[in-house]
């Protein structure tokens, strides 16, 4: 069925087995980021079978999806006041900055009769979660340690999403000073430091993360290769067991330039166009409603993406060597925006390839 994405699983399950032994070299555990691919469970068993330690999503919803899969369970995102019932009984852990949220998570789990495990969120600049204000911070932990359903796991922090602010020995060595306070406050040993995302990679790369971070929650760098901070392939990895195939619905030589007066274009904006003369190119079919307006790259190197509308794809053929005609597929290596895109698109087939 066209669109549809491949996901080449024995790829999957080495760039997974690749990342774990890297981190274990520095003594960091992974927990694999599964919200990339909407959590898909034969994903995230070839990712297990890598080797990873524990699992890791932002929606609870996923975490649910993925329930029998015996392997320890993080929610990445704060936790909504109105899910820590659900936040309790589906995650091992969650991520936390709001004492309020804290305090309902530790009421639910007295209910469920369990002990729930937190990591604390420090924001070391980059500006999206996480307490910001050390004061703040030792106020939490003394507020936590009387809350007889939590345990703190540990501290950690997310960089290079909001701020863009990349992860550095010095930004981690807050962390790292943090930890200890919290340790000597609660009275009991941190068991992760968490030190980021794909962007961190690269400090294991260049040995140069500190020995204290033991934890890292890794989506991208696992699902397409690359480590994020800088873009470098990881040695060993594949960086196309996500591809999107799409198949031809037109083939058309037409003037590069439209004709007639510019208007808006079926988004409302005003497409600029470059002078080539006219030019052979394809329609596909797919479009904005399944990869927005994130890249993709034709594994035909001659051929080159122009646009679209939410339904249609346009492109180039004028350097291709090979003849396309209609009903020709098309495949496309992905970024992480259009990989995610295309996986939450119920519009585009999921075709294992196992
Ligand atoms: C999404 C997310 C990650 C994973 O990010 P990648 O760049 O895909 O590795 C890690 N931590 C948190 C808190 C996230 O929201």
């Amino acid at each position: 069925m066209n669109p549809r994405i491949n996901i080449d699983l024995k790829k999957l399950q080495n760039n997974a087995a690749v990342l774990t032994k890297i981190c274990k070299e520095s003594n960091i555990k992974v927990a694999a980021v599964t919200k990339g691919f909407c959590a898909e469970p034969e994903i995230t068993e070839a990712l297990v079978a890598g080797g990873v330690q524990q699992l890791a999503d932002s929606r609870i919803e996923n975490l649910i999806k993925l329930a029998h899969i015996p392997v320890e369970k993080i929610l990445l995102r704060l936790p909504m006041l109105s899910q820590v019932n659900e936040v309790v009984k589906y995650a091992d852990i969650s991520m936390n900055s709001e004492l309020e949220t804290i305090e309902a998570l530790n009421k639910a789990a007295e209910a469920q009769n369990k002990i729930h495990r937190i990591i604390l969120m420090v924001d070391l600049g980059d500006l999206r979660e996480g307490i910001i204000d050390d004061q703040e911070l030792k106020d939490a932990l003394l507020t936590i340690k009387a809350f007889k359903f939590i345990k703190v796991e540990g501290l950690g922090t997310n960089l290079t999403c909001f701020g863009g602010v990349l992860p550095s020995d010095e930004n981690l060595a807050r962390l790292i000073a943090l930890s200890k306070e919290a340790e000597s406050l609660l009275g009991y040993p941190m068991e992760i430091i968490s030190g980021g995302n794909s962007s961190s990679v690269h400090l294991i790369v260049d040995r140069k993360i500190p020995t204290e971070i033991n934890h890292l929650r890794l989506g991208e760098t696992i699902l397409l290769g690359v480590e994020s901070a800088r873009g470098n392939k990881i040695e060993g990895t594949y960086q196309d067991a996500f591809q999107l195939v799409a198949e031809i619905i037109e083939v058309k030589v037409k003037p590069s330039v439209p004709i007639g007066e510019i208007g808006v274009d079926a988004f409302g904006n005003v497409p600029v166009f470059e002078e080539k003369g006219n030019i052979k190119r394809a329609i596909l079919a797919v479009g904005k409603q399944d990869i927005a307006t994130h890249p993709i790259f034709p594994v035909d190197k001659g051929m080159e993406v122009m646009g679209g509308s939410s339904d249609h794809l346009i492109v180039d053929l004028t350097h291709c060597e090979r003849e396309y005609k209609v009903g020709d597929e098309v495949t496309f290596n992905l970024g992480y925006g259009s990989m995610l895109a295309l996986m939450t698109s119920g519009y585009v087939s999921k075709n294992y390839i196992k």
